[in-house]
């Protein structure tokens, strides 16, 4: 699938970079048992595998339907199954219900990958890790987990999930089946807390995908007679992205560290939350006045990332509702 999508991207003049590739530099941290205190961007010897086995797997697997996918408004079958295939969605559920076994924090660093390549691929591996396979183990009966759980791992995609403030949080889990299907088995759960660890997540991929197909464009697109990239006005804007890009990540990873640790987490992850949506936005919007008027086009991928990106201040909490819960922690914090 990967060569047709080229072939039709490579008639579009004034292409620079190959469209929907990523450019980004290999570079790997993994944590060694002298470090001491780990910088925040340390991973296990398994979350390095993992991150690098998603990364390869988006790559080659996603990156090709991605414009066929956005074009069409369908999610592609086979994408789906390949998800499954690769345990990506059941990431810590238990191998005794056919789970991956791993961690919550490989989960963060899985969505961050798929969103890298694709944001739309992973809120689909994203909702149905950190939501509806936690609402399963944390609050299913035995039963229900023996039942569902080993479908949501291989074969059934869950949906449908609606948090109510009052009475009590409630959710209602219906769900469809790899090639489509919809089950029309539905459940209401009583939820208080699972909401509050959705938030640990956030748009991070999205902003650093956008990110690393622009930059090198800069570097590579000459006018009044040097690469756009050695402006120093264009330097200056790009290392400002750069730096919030980067304090977005140490804020995600300290937010879902915190909650793997089992410490509070809740006005960290508002903060995560809240700072990575905006992020985006902006990387998306700079990102596309970086390329120029082909920032604007369908002929590289930034513009559905600005597209993409506009969910992050609203779902899950708006930034508003962020910022008020984080004052509300601060106010405790000082009573
Ligand atoms: C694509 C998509 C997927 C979604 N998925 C889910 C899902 O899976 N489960 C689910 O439960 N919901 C889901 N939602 C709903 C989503 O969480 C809500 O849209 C969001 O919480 C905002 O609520 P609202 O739309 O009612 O906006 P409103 O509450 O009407 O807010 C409008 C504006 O007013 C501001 N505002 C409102 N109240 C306050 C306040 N007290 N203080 C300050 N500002 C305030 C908001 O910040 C916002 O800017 C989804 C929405 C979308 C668009």
């Amino acid at each position: 699938m990967a060569a047709p999508l080229l072939r039709f991207f490579g008639k579009v003049s004034r292409q620079l970079t190959q469209p929907w590739c990523s450019c980004r530099p290999f570079v790997r941290h993994v944590s060694s048992p002298a470090a001491g205190f780990a910088p925040l961007q340390t991973y296990s010897e398994e979350e390095d595998m993992m991150r690098e086995a998603v990364k390869k797997y988006a790559q080659e697997r996603i990156t090709p339907f991605v414009s066929q996918m956005d074009e069409n408004s369908t999610m592609e079958p086979e994408v789906i199954r390949s998800l499954f295939e690769q345990g990506l969605m059941g990431i810590e559920i238990n191998p005794k219900y056919g789970g991956t076994g791993s961690s919550f924090f490989s989960s963060i660093l899985v969505i961050e990958e798929l969103a890298k390549v694709d944001p739309s691929i992973s809120v689909l591996c994203d909702i149905q890790n950190t939501l509806i396979n936690t609402l399963m183990v944390k609050l299913g009966t035995e039963e229900q987990k023996e039942k569902y759980l080993p479908r949501l791992a291989s074969d059934m995609v869950g949906g449908g999930v609606f948090v109510y403030p009052r009475p009590a949080l409630a959710a209602m889990l219906s769900s469809e089946d790899a090639d489509g299907e919809t089950r029309r088995s539905v459940h209401h759960q009583r939820i208080k807390d699972v909401d509050q660890q959705r938030r640990v997540r956030g748009m991070l991929g999205l902003a650093q995908g956008c990110f690393d197909h622009t930059v090198p464009y800069t570097k590579q697109r000459v006018q009044f007679g040097k690469r756009i990239f050695d402006f120093q006005a264009m330097q200056h804007q790009i290392s400002h992205v750069a730096t919030q890009l980067e304090a977005a990540r140490l804020l995600t990873y300290n937010a879902a560290r915190l909650r793997e640790a089992g410490r509070p987490f809740i006005k960290e992850a508002c903060m995560a939350k809240y700072f990575s949506s905006e992020v985006a936005t902006l990387t998306t919007s700079k990102c596309i006045e970086w390329m120029g008027g082909v920032g604007f086009t369908k002929d590289y991928p930034i513009e559905k990332y600005y597209r993409d990106c506009k969910i992050g201040t609203i779902y899950e909490g708006t930034t508003n509702i962020q910022l008020s819960t984080i004052a509300k922690y601060i106010g405790q914090e000082y009573d």
